[in-house]
């Protein structure tokens, strides 16, 4: 990793809903979750899907949750649909009174602040103790279309066609960017892209985007706030980004089909002039960007 590099980890890759068979355990069956380690900041965490559960442990360790670890960070949470919260009440750190966790979300329409609807779902009868009750320190910040440092780390956030209030982000440290915009409403009709979606991807260094549908998929489903593996692309595309990593895998989508789907995609992306993975649980990348 060069001095500015950032090391971005996949720990949930899955969209809507964790699942786990034989035949999707290879990409993981994890929801939404992104860890990224700047070589000056302390980490921020994109998403609190299931995949949060596993950001403390390495592959080998089992003993998760036996002797919790503190953890002092940010997480940009693009929105609270459950498949990007549900890990939090699992995360071990929450049970550590050192632990001080900074989420950056959107700004509700109605009003409500983030840790009263979060209050809401993580209480009894639905979850054994109360948000406020873990020993943790979590602190809301509301955002909108908004600039702004975590230490020595620029984040961009920008409101994106989904379903509700769903942020897209884009961080920079040094030469190195990454954008993440995990759910993305691609136009029912056609392919266009907003001016804010195109803030956060244009030239960015690793883009992770929505490549939840095939094309049948999203004739039936064109109204659930997502893209198509070929939006993905034309995105990635258009806006001159460096590497994509498809992303929010649909919870139906074998670790076969999505090797086949990579292949193919590897081509047609070299033609378009960047690179292209399909994201996988436990996988790490580096990011270093071109000066
Ligand atoms: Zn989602
Ligand atoms: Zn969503």
């Amino acid at each position: 990793m060069g001095e500015s590099g950032l090391t971005v980890t996949f720990h949930g890759v899955r969209g809507s809903t964790a699942c786990h068979d034989s035949h999707t355990h290879r990409y993981g069956g994890n929801t939404s979750c992104v860890s990224v380690k700047s070589p000056n900041d302390a980490p921020i965490i994109f998403d609190l899907g299931t995949g949060l559960r596993y950001m403390n442990i390495s592959q080998t360790e089992t003993e998760i949750g036996l002797q919790p670890r503190p953890f002092v960070g940010t997480c940009l949470l693009t929105h609270l649909h459950w498949d990007h919260i549900q890990g939090l009440p699992f995360f071990d750190s929450m049970l550590c009174e050192e632990t001080v966790l900074d989420i950056y979300a959107p700004k509700q329409e109605d009003g409500r602040s983030l840790r009263e609807i979060l209050l809401k779902k993580i209480c009894p009868p639905i979850f054994p103790i109360s948000l406020n009750e873990f020993k943790a320190t979590i602190n809301f910040h509301e955002l909108g279309d908004d600039d702004f440092m975590i230490g020595e780390t620029a984040v961009m956030s920008r409101f994106v066609p989904h379903t509700g209030p769903t942020l897209g982000f884009r961080i920079t440290a040094g030469d190195s960017t990454v954008t993440y915009l995990p759910d993305h409403q691609q136009p029912v009709t056609g392919f266009a892209i907003t001016n804010g979606a195109r803030q956060l991807c244009q030239k960015t260094d690793l883009l992770i985007h929505d490549s939840q549908y095939t094309p049948a998929e999203f004739e039936l489903k064109s109204d659930w706030g997502h893209s198509t593996l070929e939006f993905a692309m034309w995105v990635a595309e258009t806006t001159s980004s460096r590497r994509l990593a498809l992303f929010h895998h649909d919870p139906s989508r074998t670790d076969d089909a999505l090797d086949v789907i990579a292949q193919r995609l590897v081509a047609v992306a070299k033609n378009r002039g960047f690179e292209v993975f399909a994201a996988a649980e436990g996988m790490s990348v580096e990011v270093c960007g071109v000066v």
